[in-house]
């Protein structure tokens, strides 16, 4: 029984340093790599596999904790464990400011650690299959850097048009996981709130806006080193691909919402970030950012608006984010948002922190407070 730590797997990442005795692992996170095997400058994404340790204490010290791209995301985080890949949960981590070690206990035998659960290419198959066996049509806008396919599900035949894109950062997986929620509930032919949204609007949902990054294990950009959600402005076909294609898509349908899902590596909540820093933004889009908010509050605790990013964050490149261009491209409600990679704070659950299962219930909220923005843009115009 040799001990070994592994990654050549979809979405893994980590380098070993050590590795000879289970209590004295050493690690480092790598960065995000592009199609040519070069490292671009983001490093934060973790997930691998301990094997050969069954029955022993394990400790994994990341030594380089202290000089990834987010380090104060691992002050009062805790890493994610599973030896199926399917039931994950936290387990001790502690961080003095360079080193993080994480101590899951007696091993079984394979052990599988990540930043967050981690959202397959397999599994994104499957869910876009699902949804098309449920009534969504599959869309295909064209293609990774790496070939690997942008698809969008077209859900409804109402005329209002709702987009909906997840994993521009691929490591921000709990995005798919929302998504997931999202489609469940948006295709469910027993929930009448699902029957009259698709009678209103059509769906254009994005699962995974960055196929390649997600495959390599990467936490923000694609294969070719872009950081997609700095693209928007000017995407290209060479470098960004997965942008151009889905933005021509949304020039061609127009948007009445736009809706951005990304998780935040420091934050303890869930929030959005919106447009109102947008020179063109205007009272009519303050109001519906404000009641679209307020209703979701309603629709999800989980959902607040008291901690979030300041308006002033993107101050010189505020129309390379996607949000911010759509919002300021259509007139229309355009919301980043973000959930935590730690746990929520206003509701912390220290066994699963933030999960995939609470990403997803995020997901099914959405749809109520969209429910009202596509009432009240009917009345009001
Ligand atoms: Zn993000």
């Amino acid at each position: 029984m040799t001990l070994h730590v592994s990654s050549a797997f979809d979405g893994g990442a980590i380098d070993v340093l050590r590795c000879d005795a289970p209590d004295a692992i050493e690690l480092a996170i790598r960065r995000d790599l592009r199609a040519d095997g070069t490292a671009s400058e983001f490093l934060q994404w973790f997930y691998f596999r301990v094997s050969g340790a069954a029955g022993r204490p394990l400790a994994l010290r990341i030594v380089n904790a202290g000089s990834t791209t987010y380090p104060k995301g691992w002050e009062g985080y805790a890493a994610v464990a599973s030896f199926d890949r399917r039931t994950w949960q936290r387990v001790p981590t502690q961080f003095d400011g360079e080193v993080m070690t994480i101590r899951p206990g007696v091993a079984c035998d394979p052990l599988y650690l990540a930043y967050f659960e981690p959202y397959s290419w397999e599994r994104h198959l499957d869910l876009l299959a699902d949804a098309v066996a449920r009534g969504a049509a599959l869309r295909r806008l064209g293609a990774s850097v790496q070939g690997r396919d942008v698809d969008a599900l077209v859900i409804g035949t109402g005329a209002r048009v709702v987009w909906i894109i997840a994993r521009q950062h691929p490591g921000e997986t709990m995005a798919e996981w929302f998504v997931e929620g999202l489609l469940d509930r948006l295709l469910d032919d027993a929930d009448p709130l699902a029957r009259e949204l698709r009678r209103r609007a059509t769906f254009y949902v994005v699962p995974n806006m960055n196929p390649d990054g997600s495959v390599l294990g990467n936490l923000r950009t694609n294969a070719a080193g872009a950081n997609l959600n700095r693209e928007w402005l000017a995407p290209s076909r060479e470098t960004s691909p997965e942008v151009a294609c889905v933005r021509e898509a949304m020039h061609a349908s127009g948007v009445d919402a736009f809706f951005d899902i990304h998780g935040d590596e420091n934050l303890p909540y869930v929030f959005v970030a919106g447009c109102e820093m947008l020179p063109a933004f205007g009272e009519r889009q303050r109001a519906e950012q404000l009641a679209f908010c307020e209703d979701f509050k309603r629709a999800s605790p989980d959902f607040q608006t008291r901690h979030g990013y300041s308006p002033d964050k993107y101050r010189d490149e505020l129309l390379k984010l996607a949000s911010k261009y759509v919002g300021h491209t259509f007139g229309c409600l355009s919301l980043t948002l973000e959930m935590p990679f730690k746990d929520n704070a206003d509701a912390p659950d220290p066994r699963t922190g933030w999960s995939a299962a609470r990403s997803r219930q995020l997901g099914r909220a959405l749809l109520d407070p969209l429910y009202g923005h596509l009432l009240r843009i009917e009345t009001a115009r």
